[in-house]
């Protein structure tokens, strides 16, 4: 049985926009759901301008844009905000302020389209790389506690890939090494004097969507998808989540949704980020028959602690190299000037990550299997440790470290404004009306085949804002909408309540591990085409083994067995695709390092990949063209060339 409930809405905010009100939708009988061991499911109906799904920096800064346009705005989130895996992150964020040296947009802007390997669309870095400096000074304003140069201003660190005509520059903007740390707590702060409504430790299950038929870009994929009769992508209306205290469902429609949900590391058996990166936005538009772009480059820390997996500490060092960190083999050698002769260990983090590898492999790796490497800070002075990097002040013994996976380039398409995008007909940009992404999430493509360290940062709050700025654009608020079909999220609810009462043989746990190793071995620093396709049948079989899941326990309230089942679904997905979309790629680009196809090949390769889920549960592949063009003359768009630190 059903229970549904429309909940009055919180009052407009202090600007005044009218209050908008749900119509109590008619409840929704199923004879389907089988809800027999924890009684009913309650419905719970509202209705905001803009729902965000997500409280780490990118979730939390369109929240506070959008809250400031008068937008009556719900922040939905499994965390509570400031758990977000953002407060992990410590090496700070790249702005061309040029406080330490001189500095131009422009200049980082062609480190971020070397970084990416061409793969990176041009107008989308142009924007974040001309916005940065405002968008540092704008965190400052909302109070980000920054290091400081003795005359005041925001200190800069050096950090990976970023030069200034060639040598070190120092663009990369931080509060000791807890920048990440900062700037949640600070953005949190300001969403809270802004007004946004919150719903915290809400579990998002999927997206709402108004159904359309929709178009394909090939014969094949349209004919292949015809014949299965299913998938058709209109408007997005919403989301549905489930409130994990006390089991209740809630639908929110909303005319603008923004996916904000991270990364998904955690996909693979050693990550540096938190058990929360699941990619479960991801998974939802997968699951509403969109694309995700470009998820076979992922990116390896090279210096996550050997055997931990973490960066260090509860913190990281990712700013250990920036600081003067140097990596040693077993004889001693400073083994970094062979592959990145002037850029040395501040090369960028694939170029560190395969040296790393490639050390260890040849028999120069250290300690009794030689399977790892030493980073030394003890040749730096105390006080510059201390000051700099004081979660690890008292490391005088060398760090045993492991290239670790670290960051998810690829995610949701989005042009510059932060709006989803997806192939149809022969336009590869149509907008998704009512669906934006933002953060590790997204996939803008400000990264393209390779992240620079402390452009994540800059990405979370440029995109962020640029989601608020475009809603601000194109809807006002308090606007009326579409009623939701009375059958929204059926399909969610039953999906939701077939996974609470499996019944199979495996436990949750068992198929995590199967499928975080397949990736971890499969889908590693170097790949061939052996180990992908050989990976893509694994990982296939994994998910296979998926329907065999057991759950033991039924209830709804804080139930961690259901939430990780779903959870584990979501990593499935981003995993297939991830597997999918490496084993076509043949060429060398960025993140993804072939042995067999050494090279980068911009005549059949310079694509995005992107990845399409089926209800059969079959990966289905397509391609993007990636933007060459800056946004305006201020500045000519970079062309290919060979990638040399
Ligand atoms: C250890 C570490 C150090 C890093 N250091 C740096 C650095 O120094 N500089 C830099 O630029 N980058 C760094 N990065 C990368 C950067 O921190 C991240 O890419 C960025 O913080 C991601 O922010 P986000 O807002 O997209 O996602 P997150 O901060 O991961 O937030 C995701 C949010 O989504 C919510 N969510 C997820 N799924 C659901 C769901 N189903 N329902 C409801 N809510 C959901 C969560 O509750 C959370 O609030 C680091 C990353 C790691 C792991």
């Amino acid at each position: 049985m059903w229970r549904c409930v429309s909940r009055s809405l919180r009052l407009a905010s202090a600007k005044g926009s009218p209050i908008a009100r749900s119509g109590a939708p008619k409840p929704l009988l199923r004879s389907f759901l089988s809800t027999d061991s924890a009684g009913t499911y309650t419905l719970v109906d509202h209705t905001y301008d803009a729902v965000v799904v997500g409280a780490g920096g990118a979730g939390l800064r369109a929240a506070i844009g959008l809250s400031e346009h008068g937008f009556n705005t719900a922040c939905i989130t499994k965390l509570f905000p400031t758990r977000s895996h953002t407060v992990a992150a410590q090496g700070g964020i790249n702005a061309a302020l040029g406080n330490m040296t001189e500095d131009d947009w422009r200049w980082h802007m062609y480190d971020t389209v070397k970084g990416s390997d061409w793969l990176g669309d041009q107008d989308a870095i142009q924007y974040m790389c001309r916005e940065a400096p405002k968008a540092v000074i704008e965190l400052e304003n909302y109070g980000l506690p920054f290091s400081r140069t003795e005359d005041g201003k925001i200190y800069q660190r050096a950090f990976g890939g970023q030069s200034l005509n060639f040598g070190k520059a120092y663009r990369c903007a931080c509060a000791a090494d807890r920048t990440g740390h900062a700037l949640l707590h600070t953005l949190y702060g300001q969403a809270m004097k802004h007004n946004t409504q919150f719903f915290v430790e809400y579990f998002a299950l999927d997206l709402l969507m108004d159904d359309e038929p929709k178009s394909f870009s090939n014969a094949l994929t349209f004919y292949s998808i015809l014949f299965i009769g299913l998938l058709c992508i209109g408007t997005c209306r919403g989301v549905i989540a489930l409130n994990m205290e006390d089991g209740t469902l809630h639908r929110f429609r909303a005319a603008n949704t923004i996916l904000a949900t991270g990364g998904y590391g955690r996909a693979y058996f050693s990550a540096t980020s938190a058990h929360t990166c699941t990619g479960d936005g991801n998974a939802m538009v997968a699951r509403a028959g969109l694309p995700l772009q470009d998820l076979e480059f992922v990116q390896f820390h090279p210096t996550g602690i050997y055997g931990a997996g973490c960066l260090i500490t509860e913190g990281n060092i990712s700013n250990d190299l920036g600081e003067g960190g140097i990596l040693r083999n077993s004889e001693g050698e400073r083994f970094m000037e062979r592959y990145a002769p002037s850029a040395k260990d501040l090369a960028s983090r694939d170029v560190v990550s395969r040296s790393m590898t490639m050390e260890i492999r040849e028999g120069r790796g250290v300690g009794p299997l030689k399977d790892h490497i030493y980073l030394h800070l003890n040749h730096l002075p105390p006080d510059v440790l201390k000051e700099r990097l004081p979660g690890i002040s008292e490391t005088a013994e060398p760090i045993p470290v492991l290239p670790t996976v670290h960051y998810n380039m690829g995610g949701i398409p989005t042009n510059y404004y932060g709006e989803a995008i997806h192939i149809k007909g022969d336009d590869p940009d149509t907008v998704v009306p009512g669906l934006m992404a933002a953060g590790e999430a997204a996939c803008a493509s400000v990264h393209g085949a390779n992240r620079l360290g402390a452009n994540s940062l800059l990405d979370i709050v440029v995109f962020g804002r640029a989601c608020a700025n475009r809603v601000a654009e194109i809807c006002k608020p308090g606007e009326k909408q579409k009623p939701l079909e009375n059958n929204a999220g059926e399909k969610t609810i039953a999906w939701l309540d077939k996974l609470r009462n499996a019944n199979g043989s495996l436990p949750t746990s068992k198929i995590r591990l199967n499928m975080q190793r397949v990736m971890q071995n499969n889908a590693a620093v170097f790949r061939t085409q052996e180990t992908l396709e050989e990976g893509c049948k694994l990982i296939d079989k994994a998910w296979e083994s998926f329907h065999d899941v057991q759950i033991r326990d039924r209830s709804l309230i804080w139930n961690s067995d259901l939430i990780e089942t779903i959870e584990l679904e979501n990593l499935l997905i981003n995993a297939c695709i991830t597997m999918h979309s490496a084993e076509a790629r043949k060429e060398s680009r960025g993140a993804h390092a072939r042995e067999d196809f050494t090279k980068r090949d911009d005549e059949n390769w310079m694509k995005h990949s992107l990845g399409l889920v089926l209800e059969d549960e079959k990966v289905r592949l397509d391609y993007r063209p990636v933007h060459m063009n800056t946004l305006d003359d201020e500045i000519e768009s970079f062309p290919p060339k060979a990638r040399v630190y």
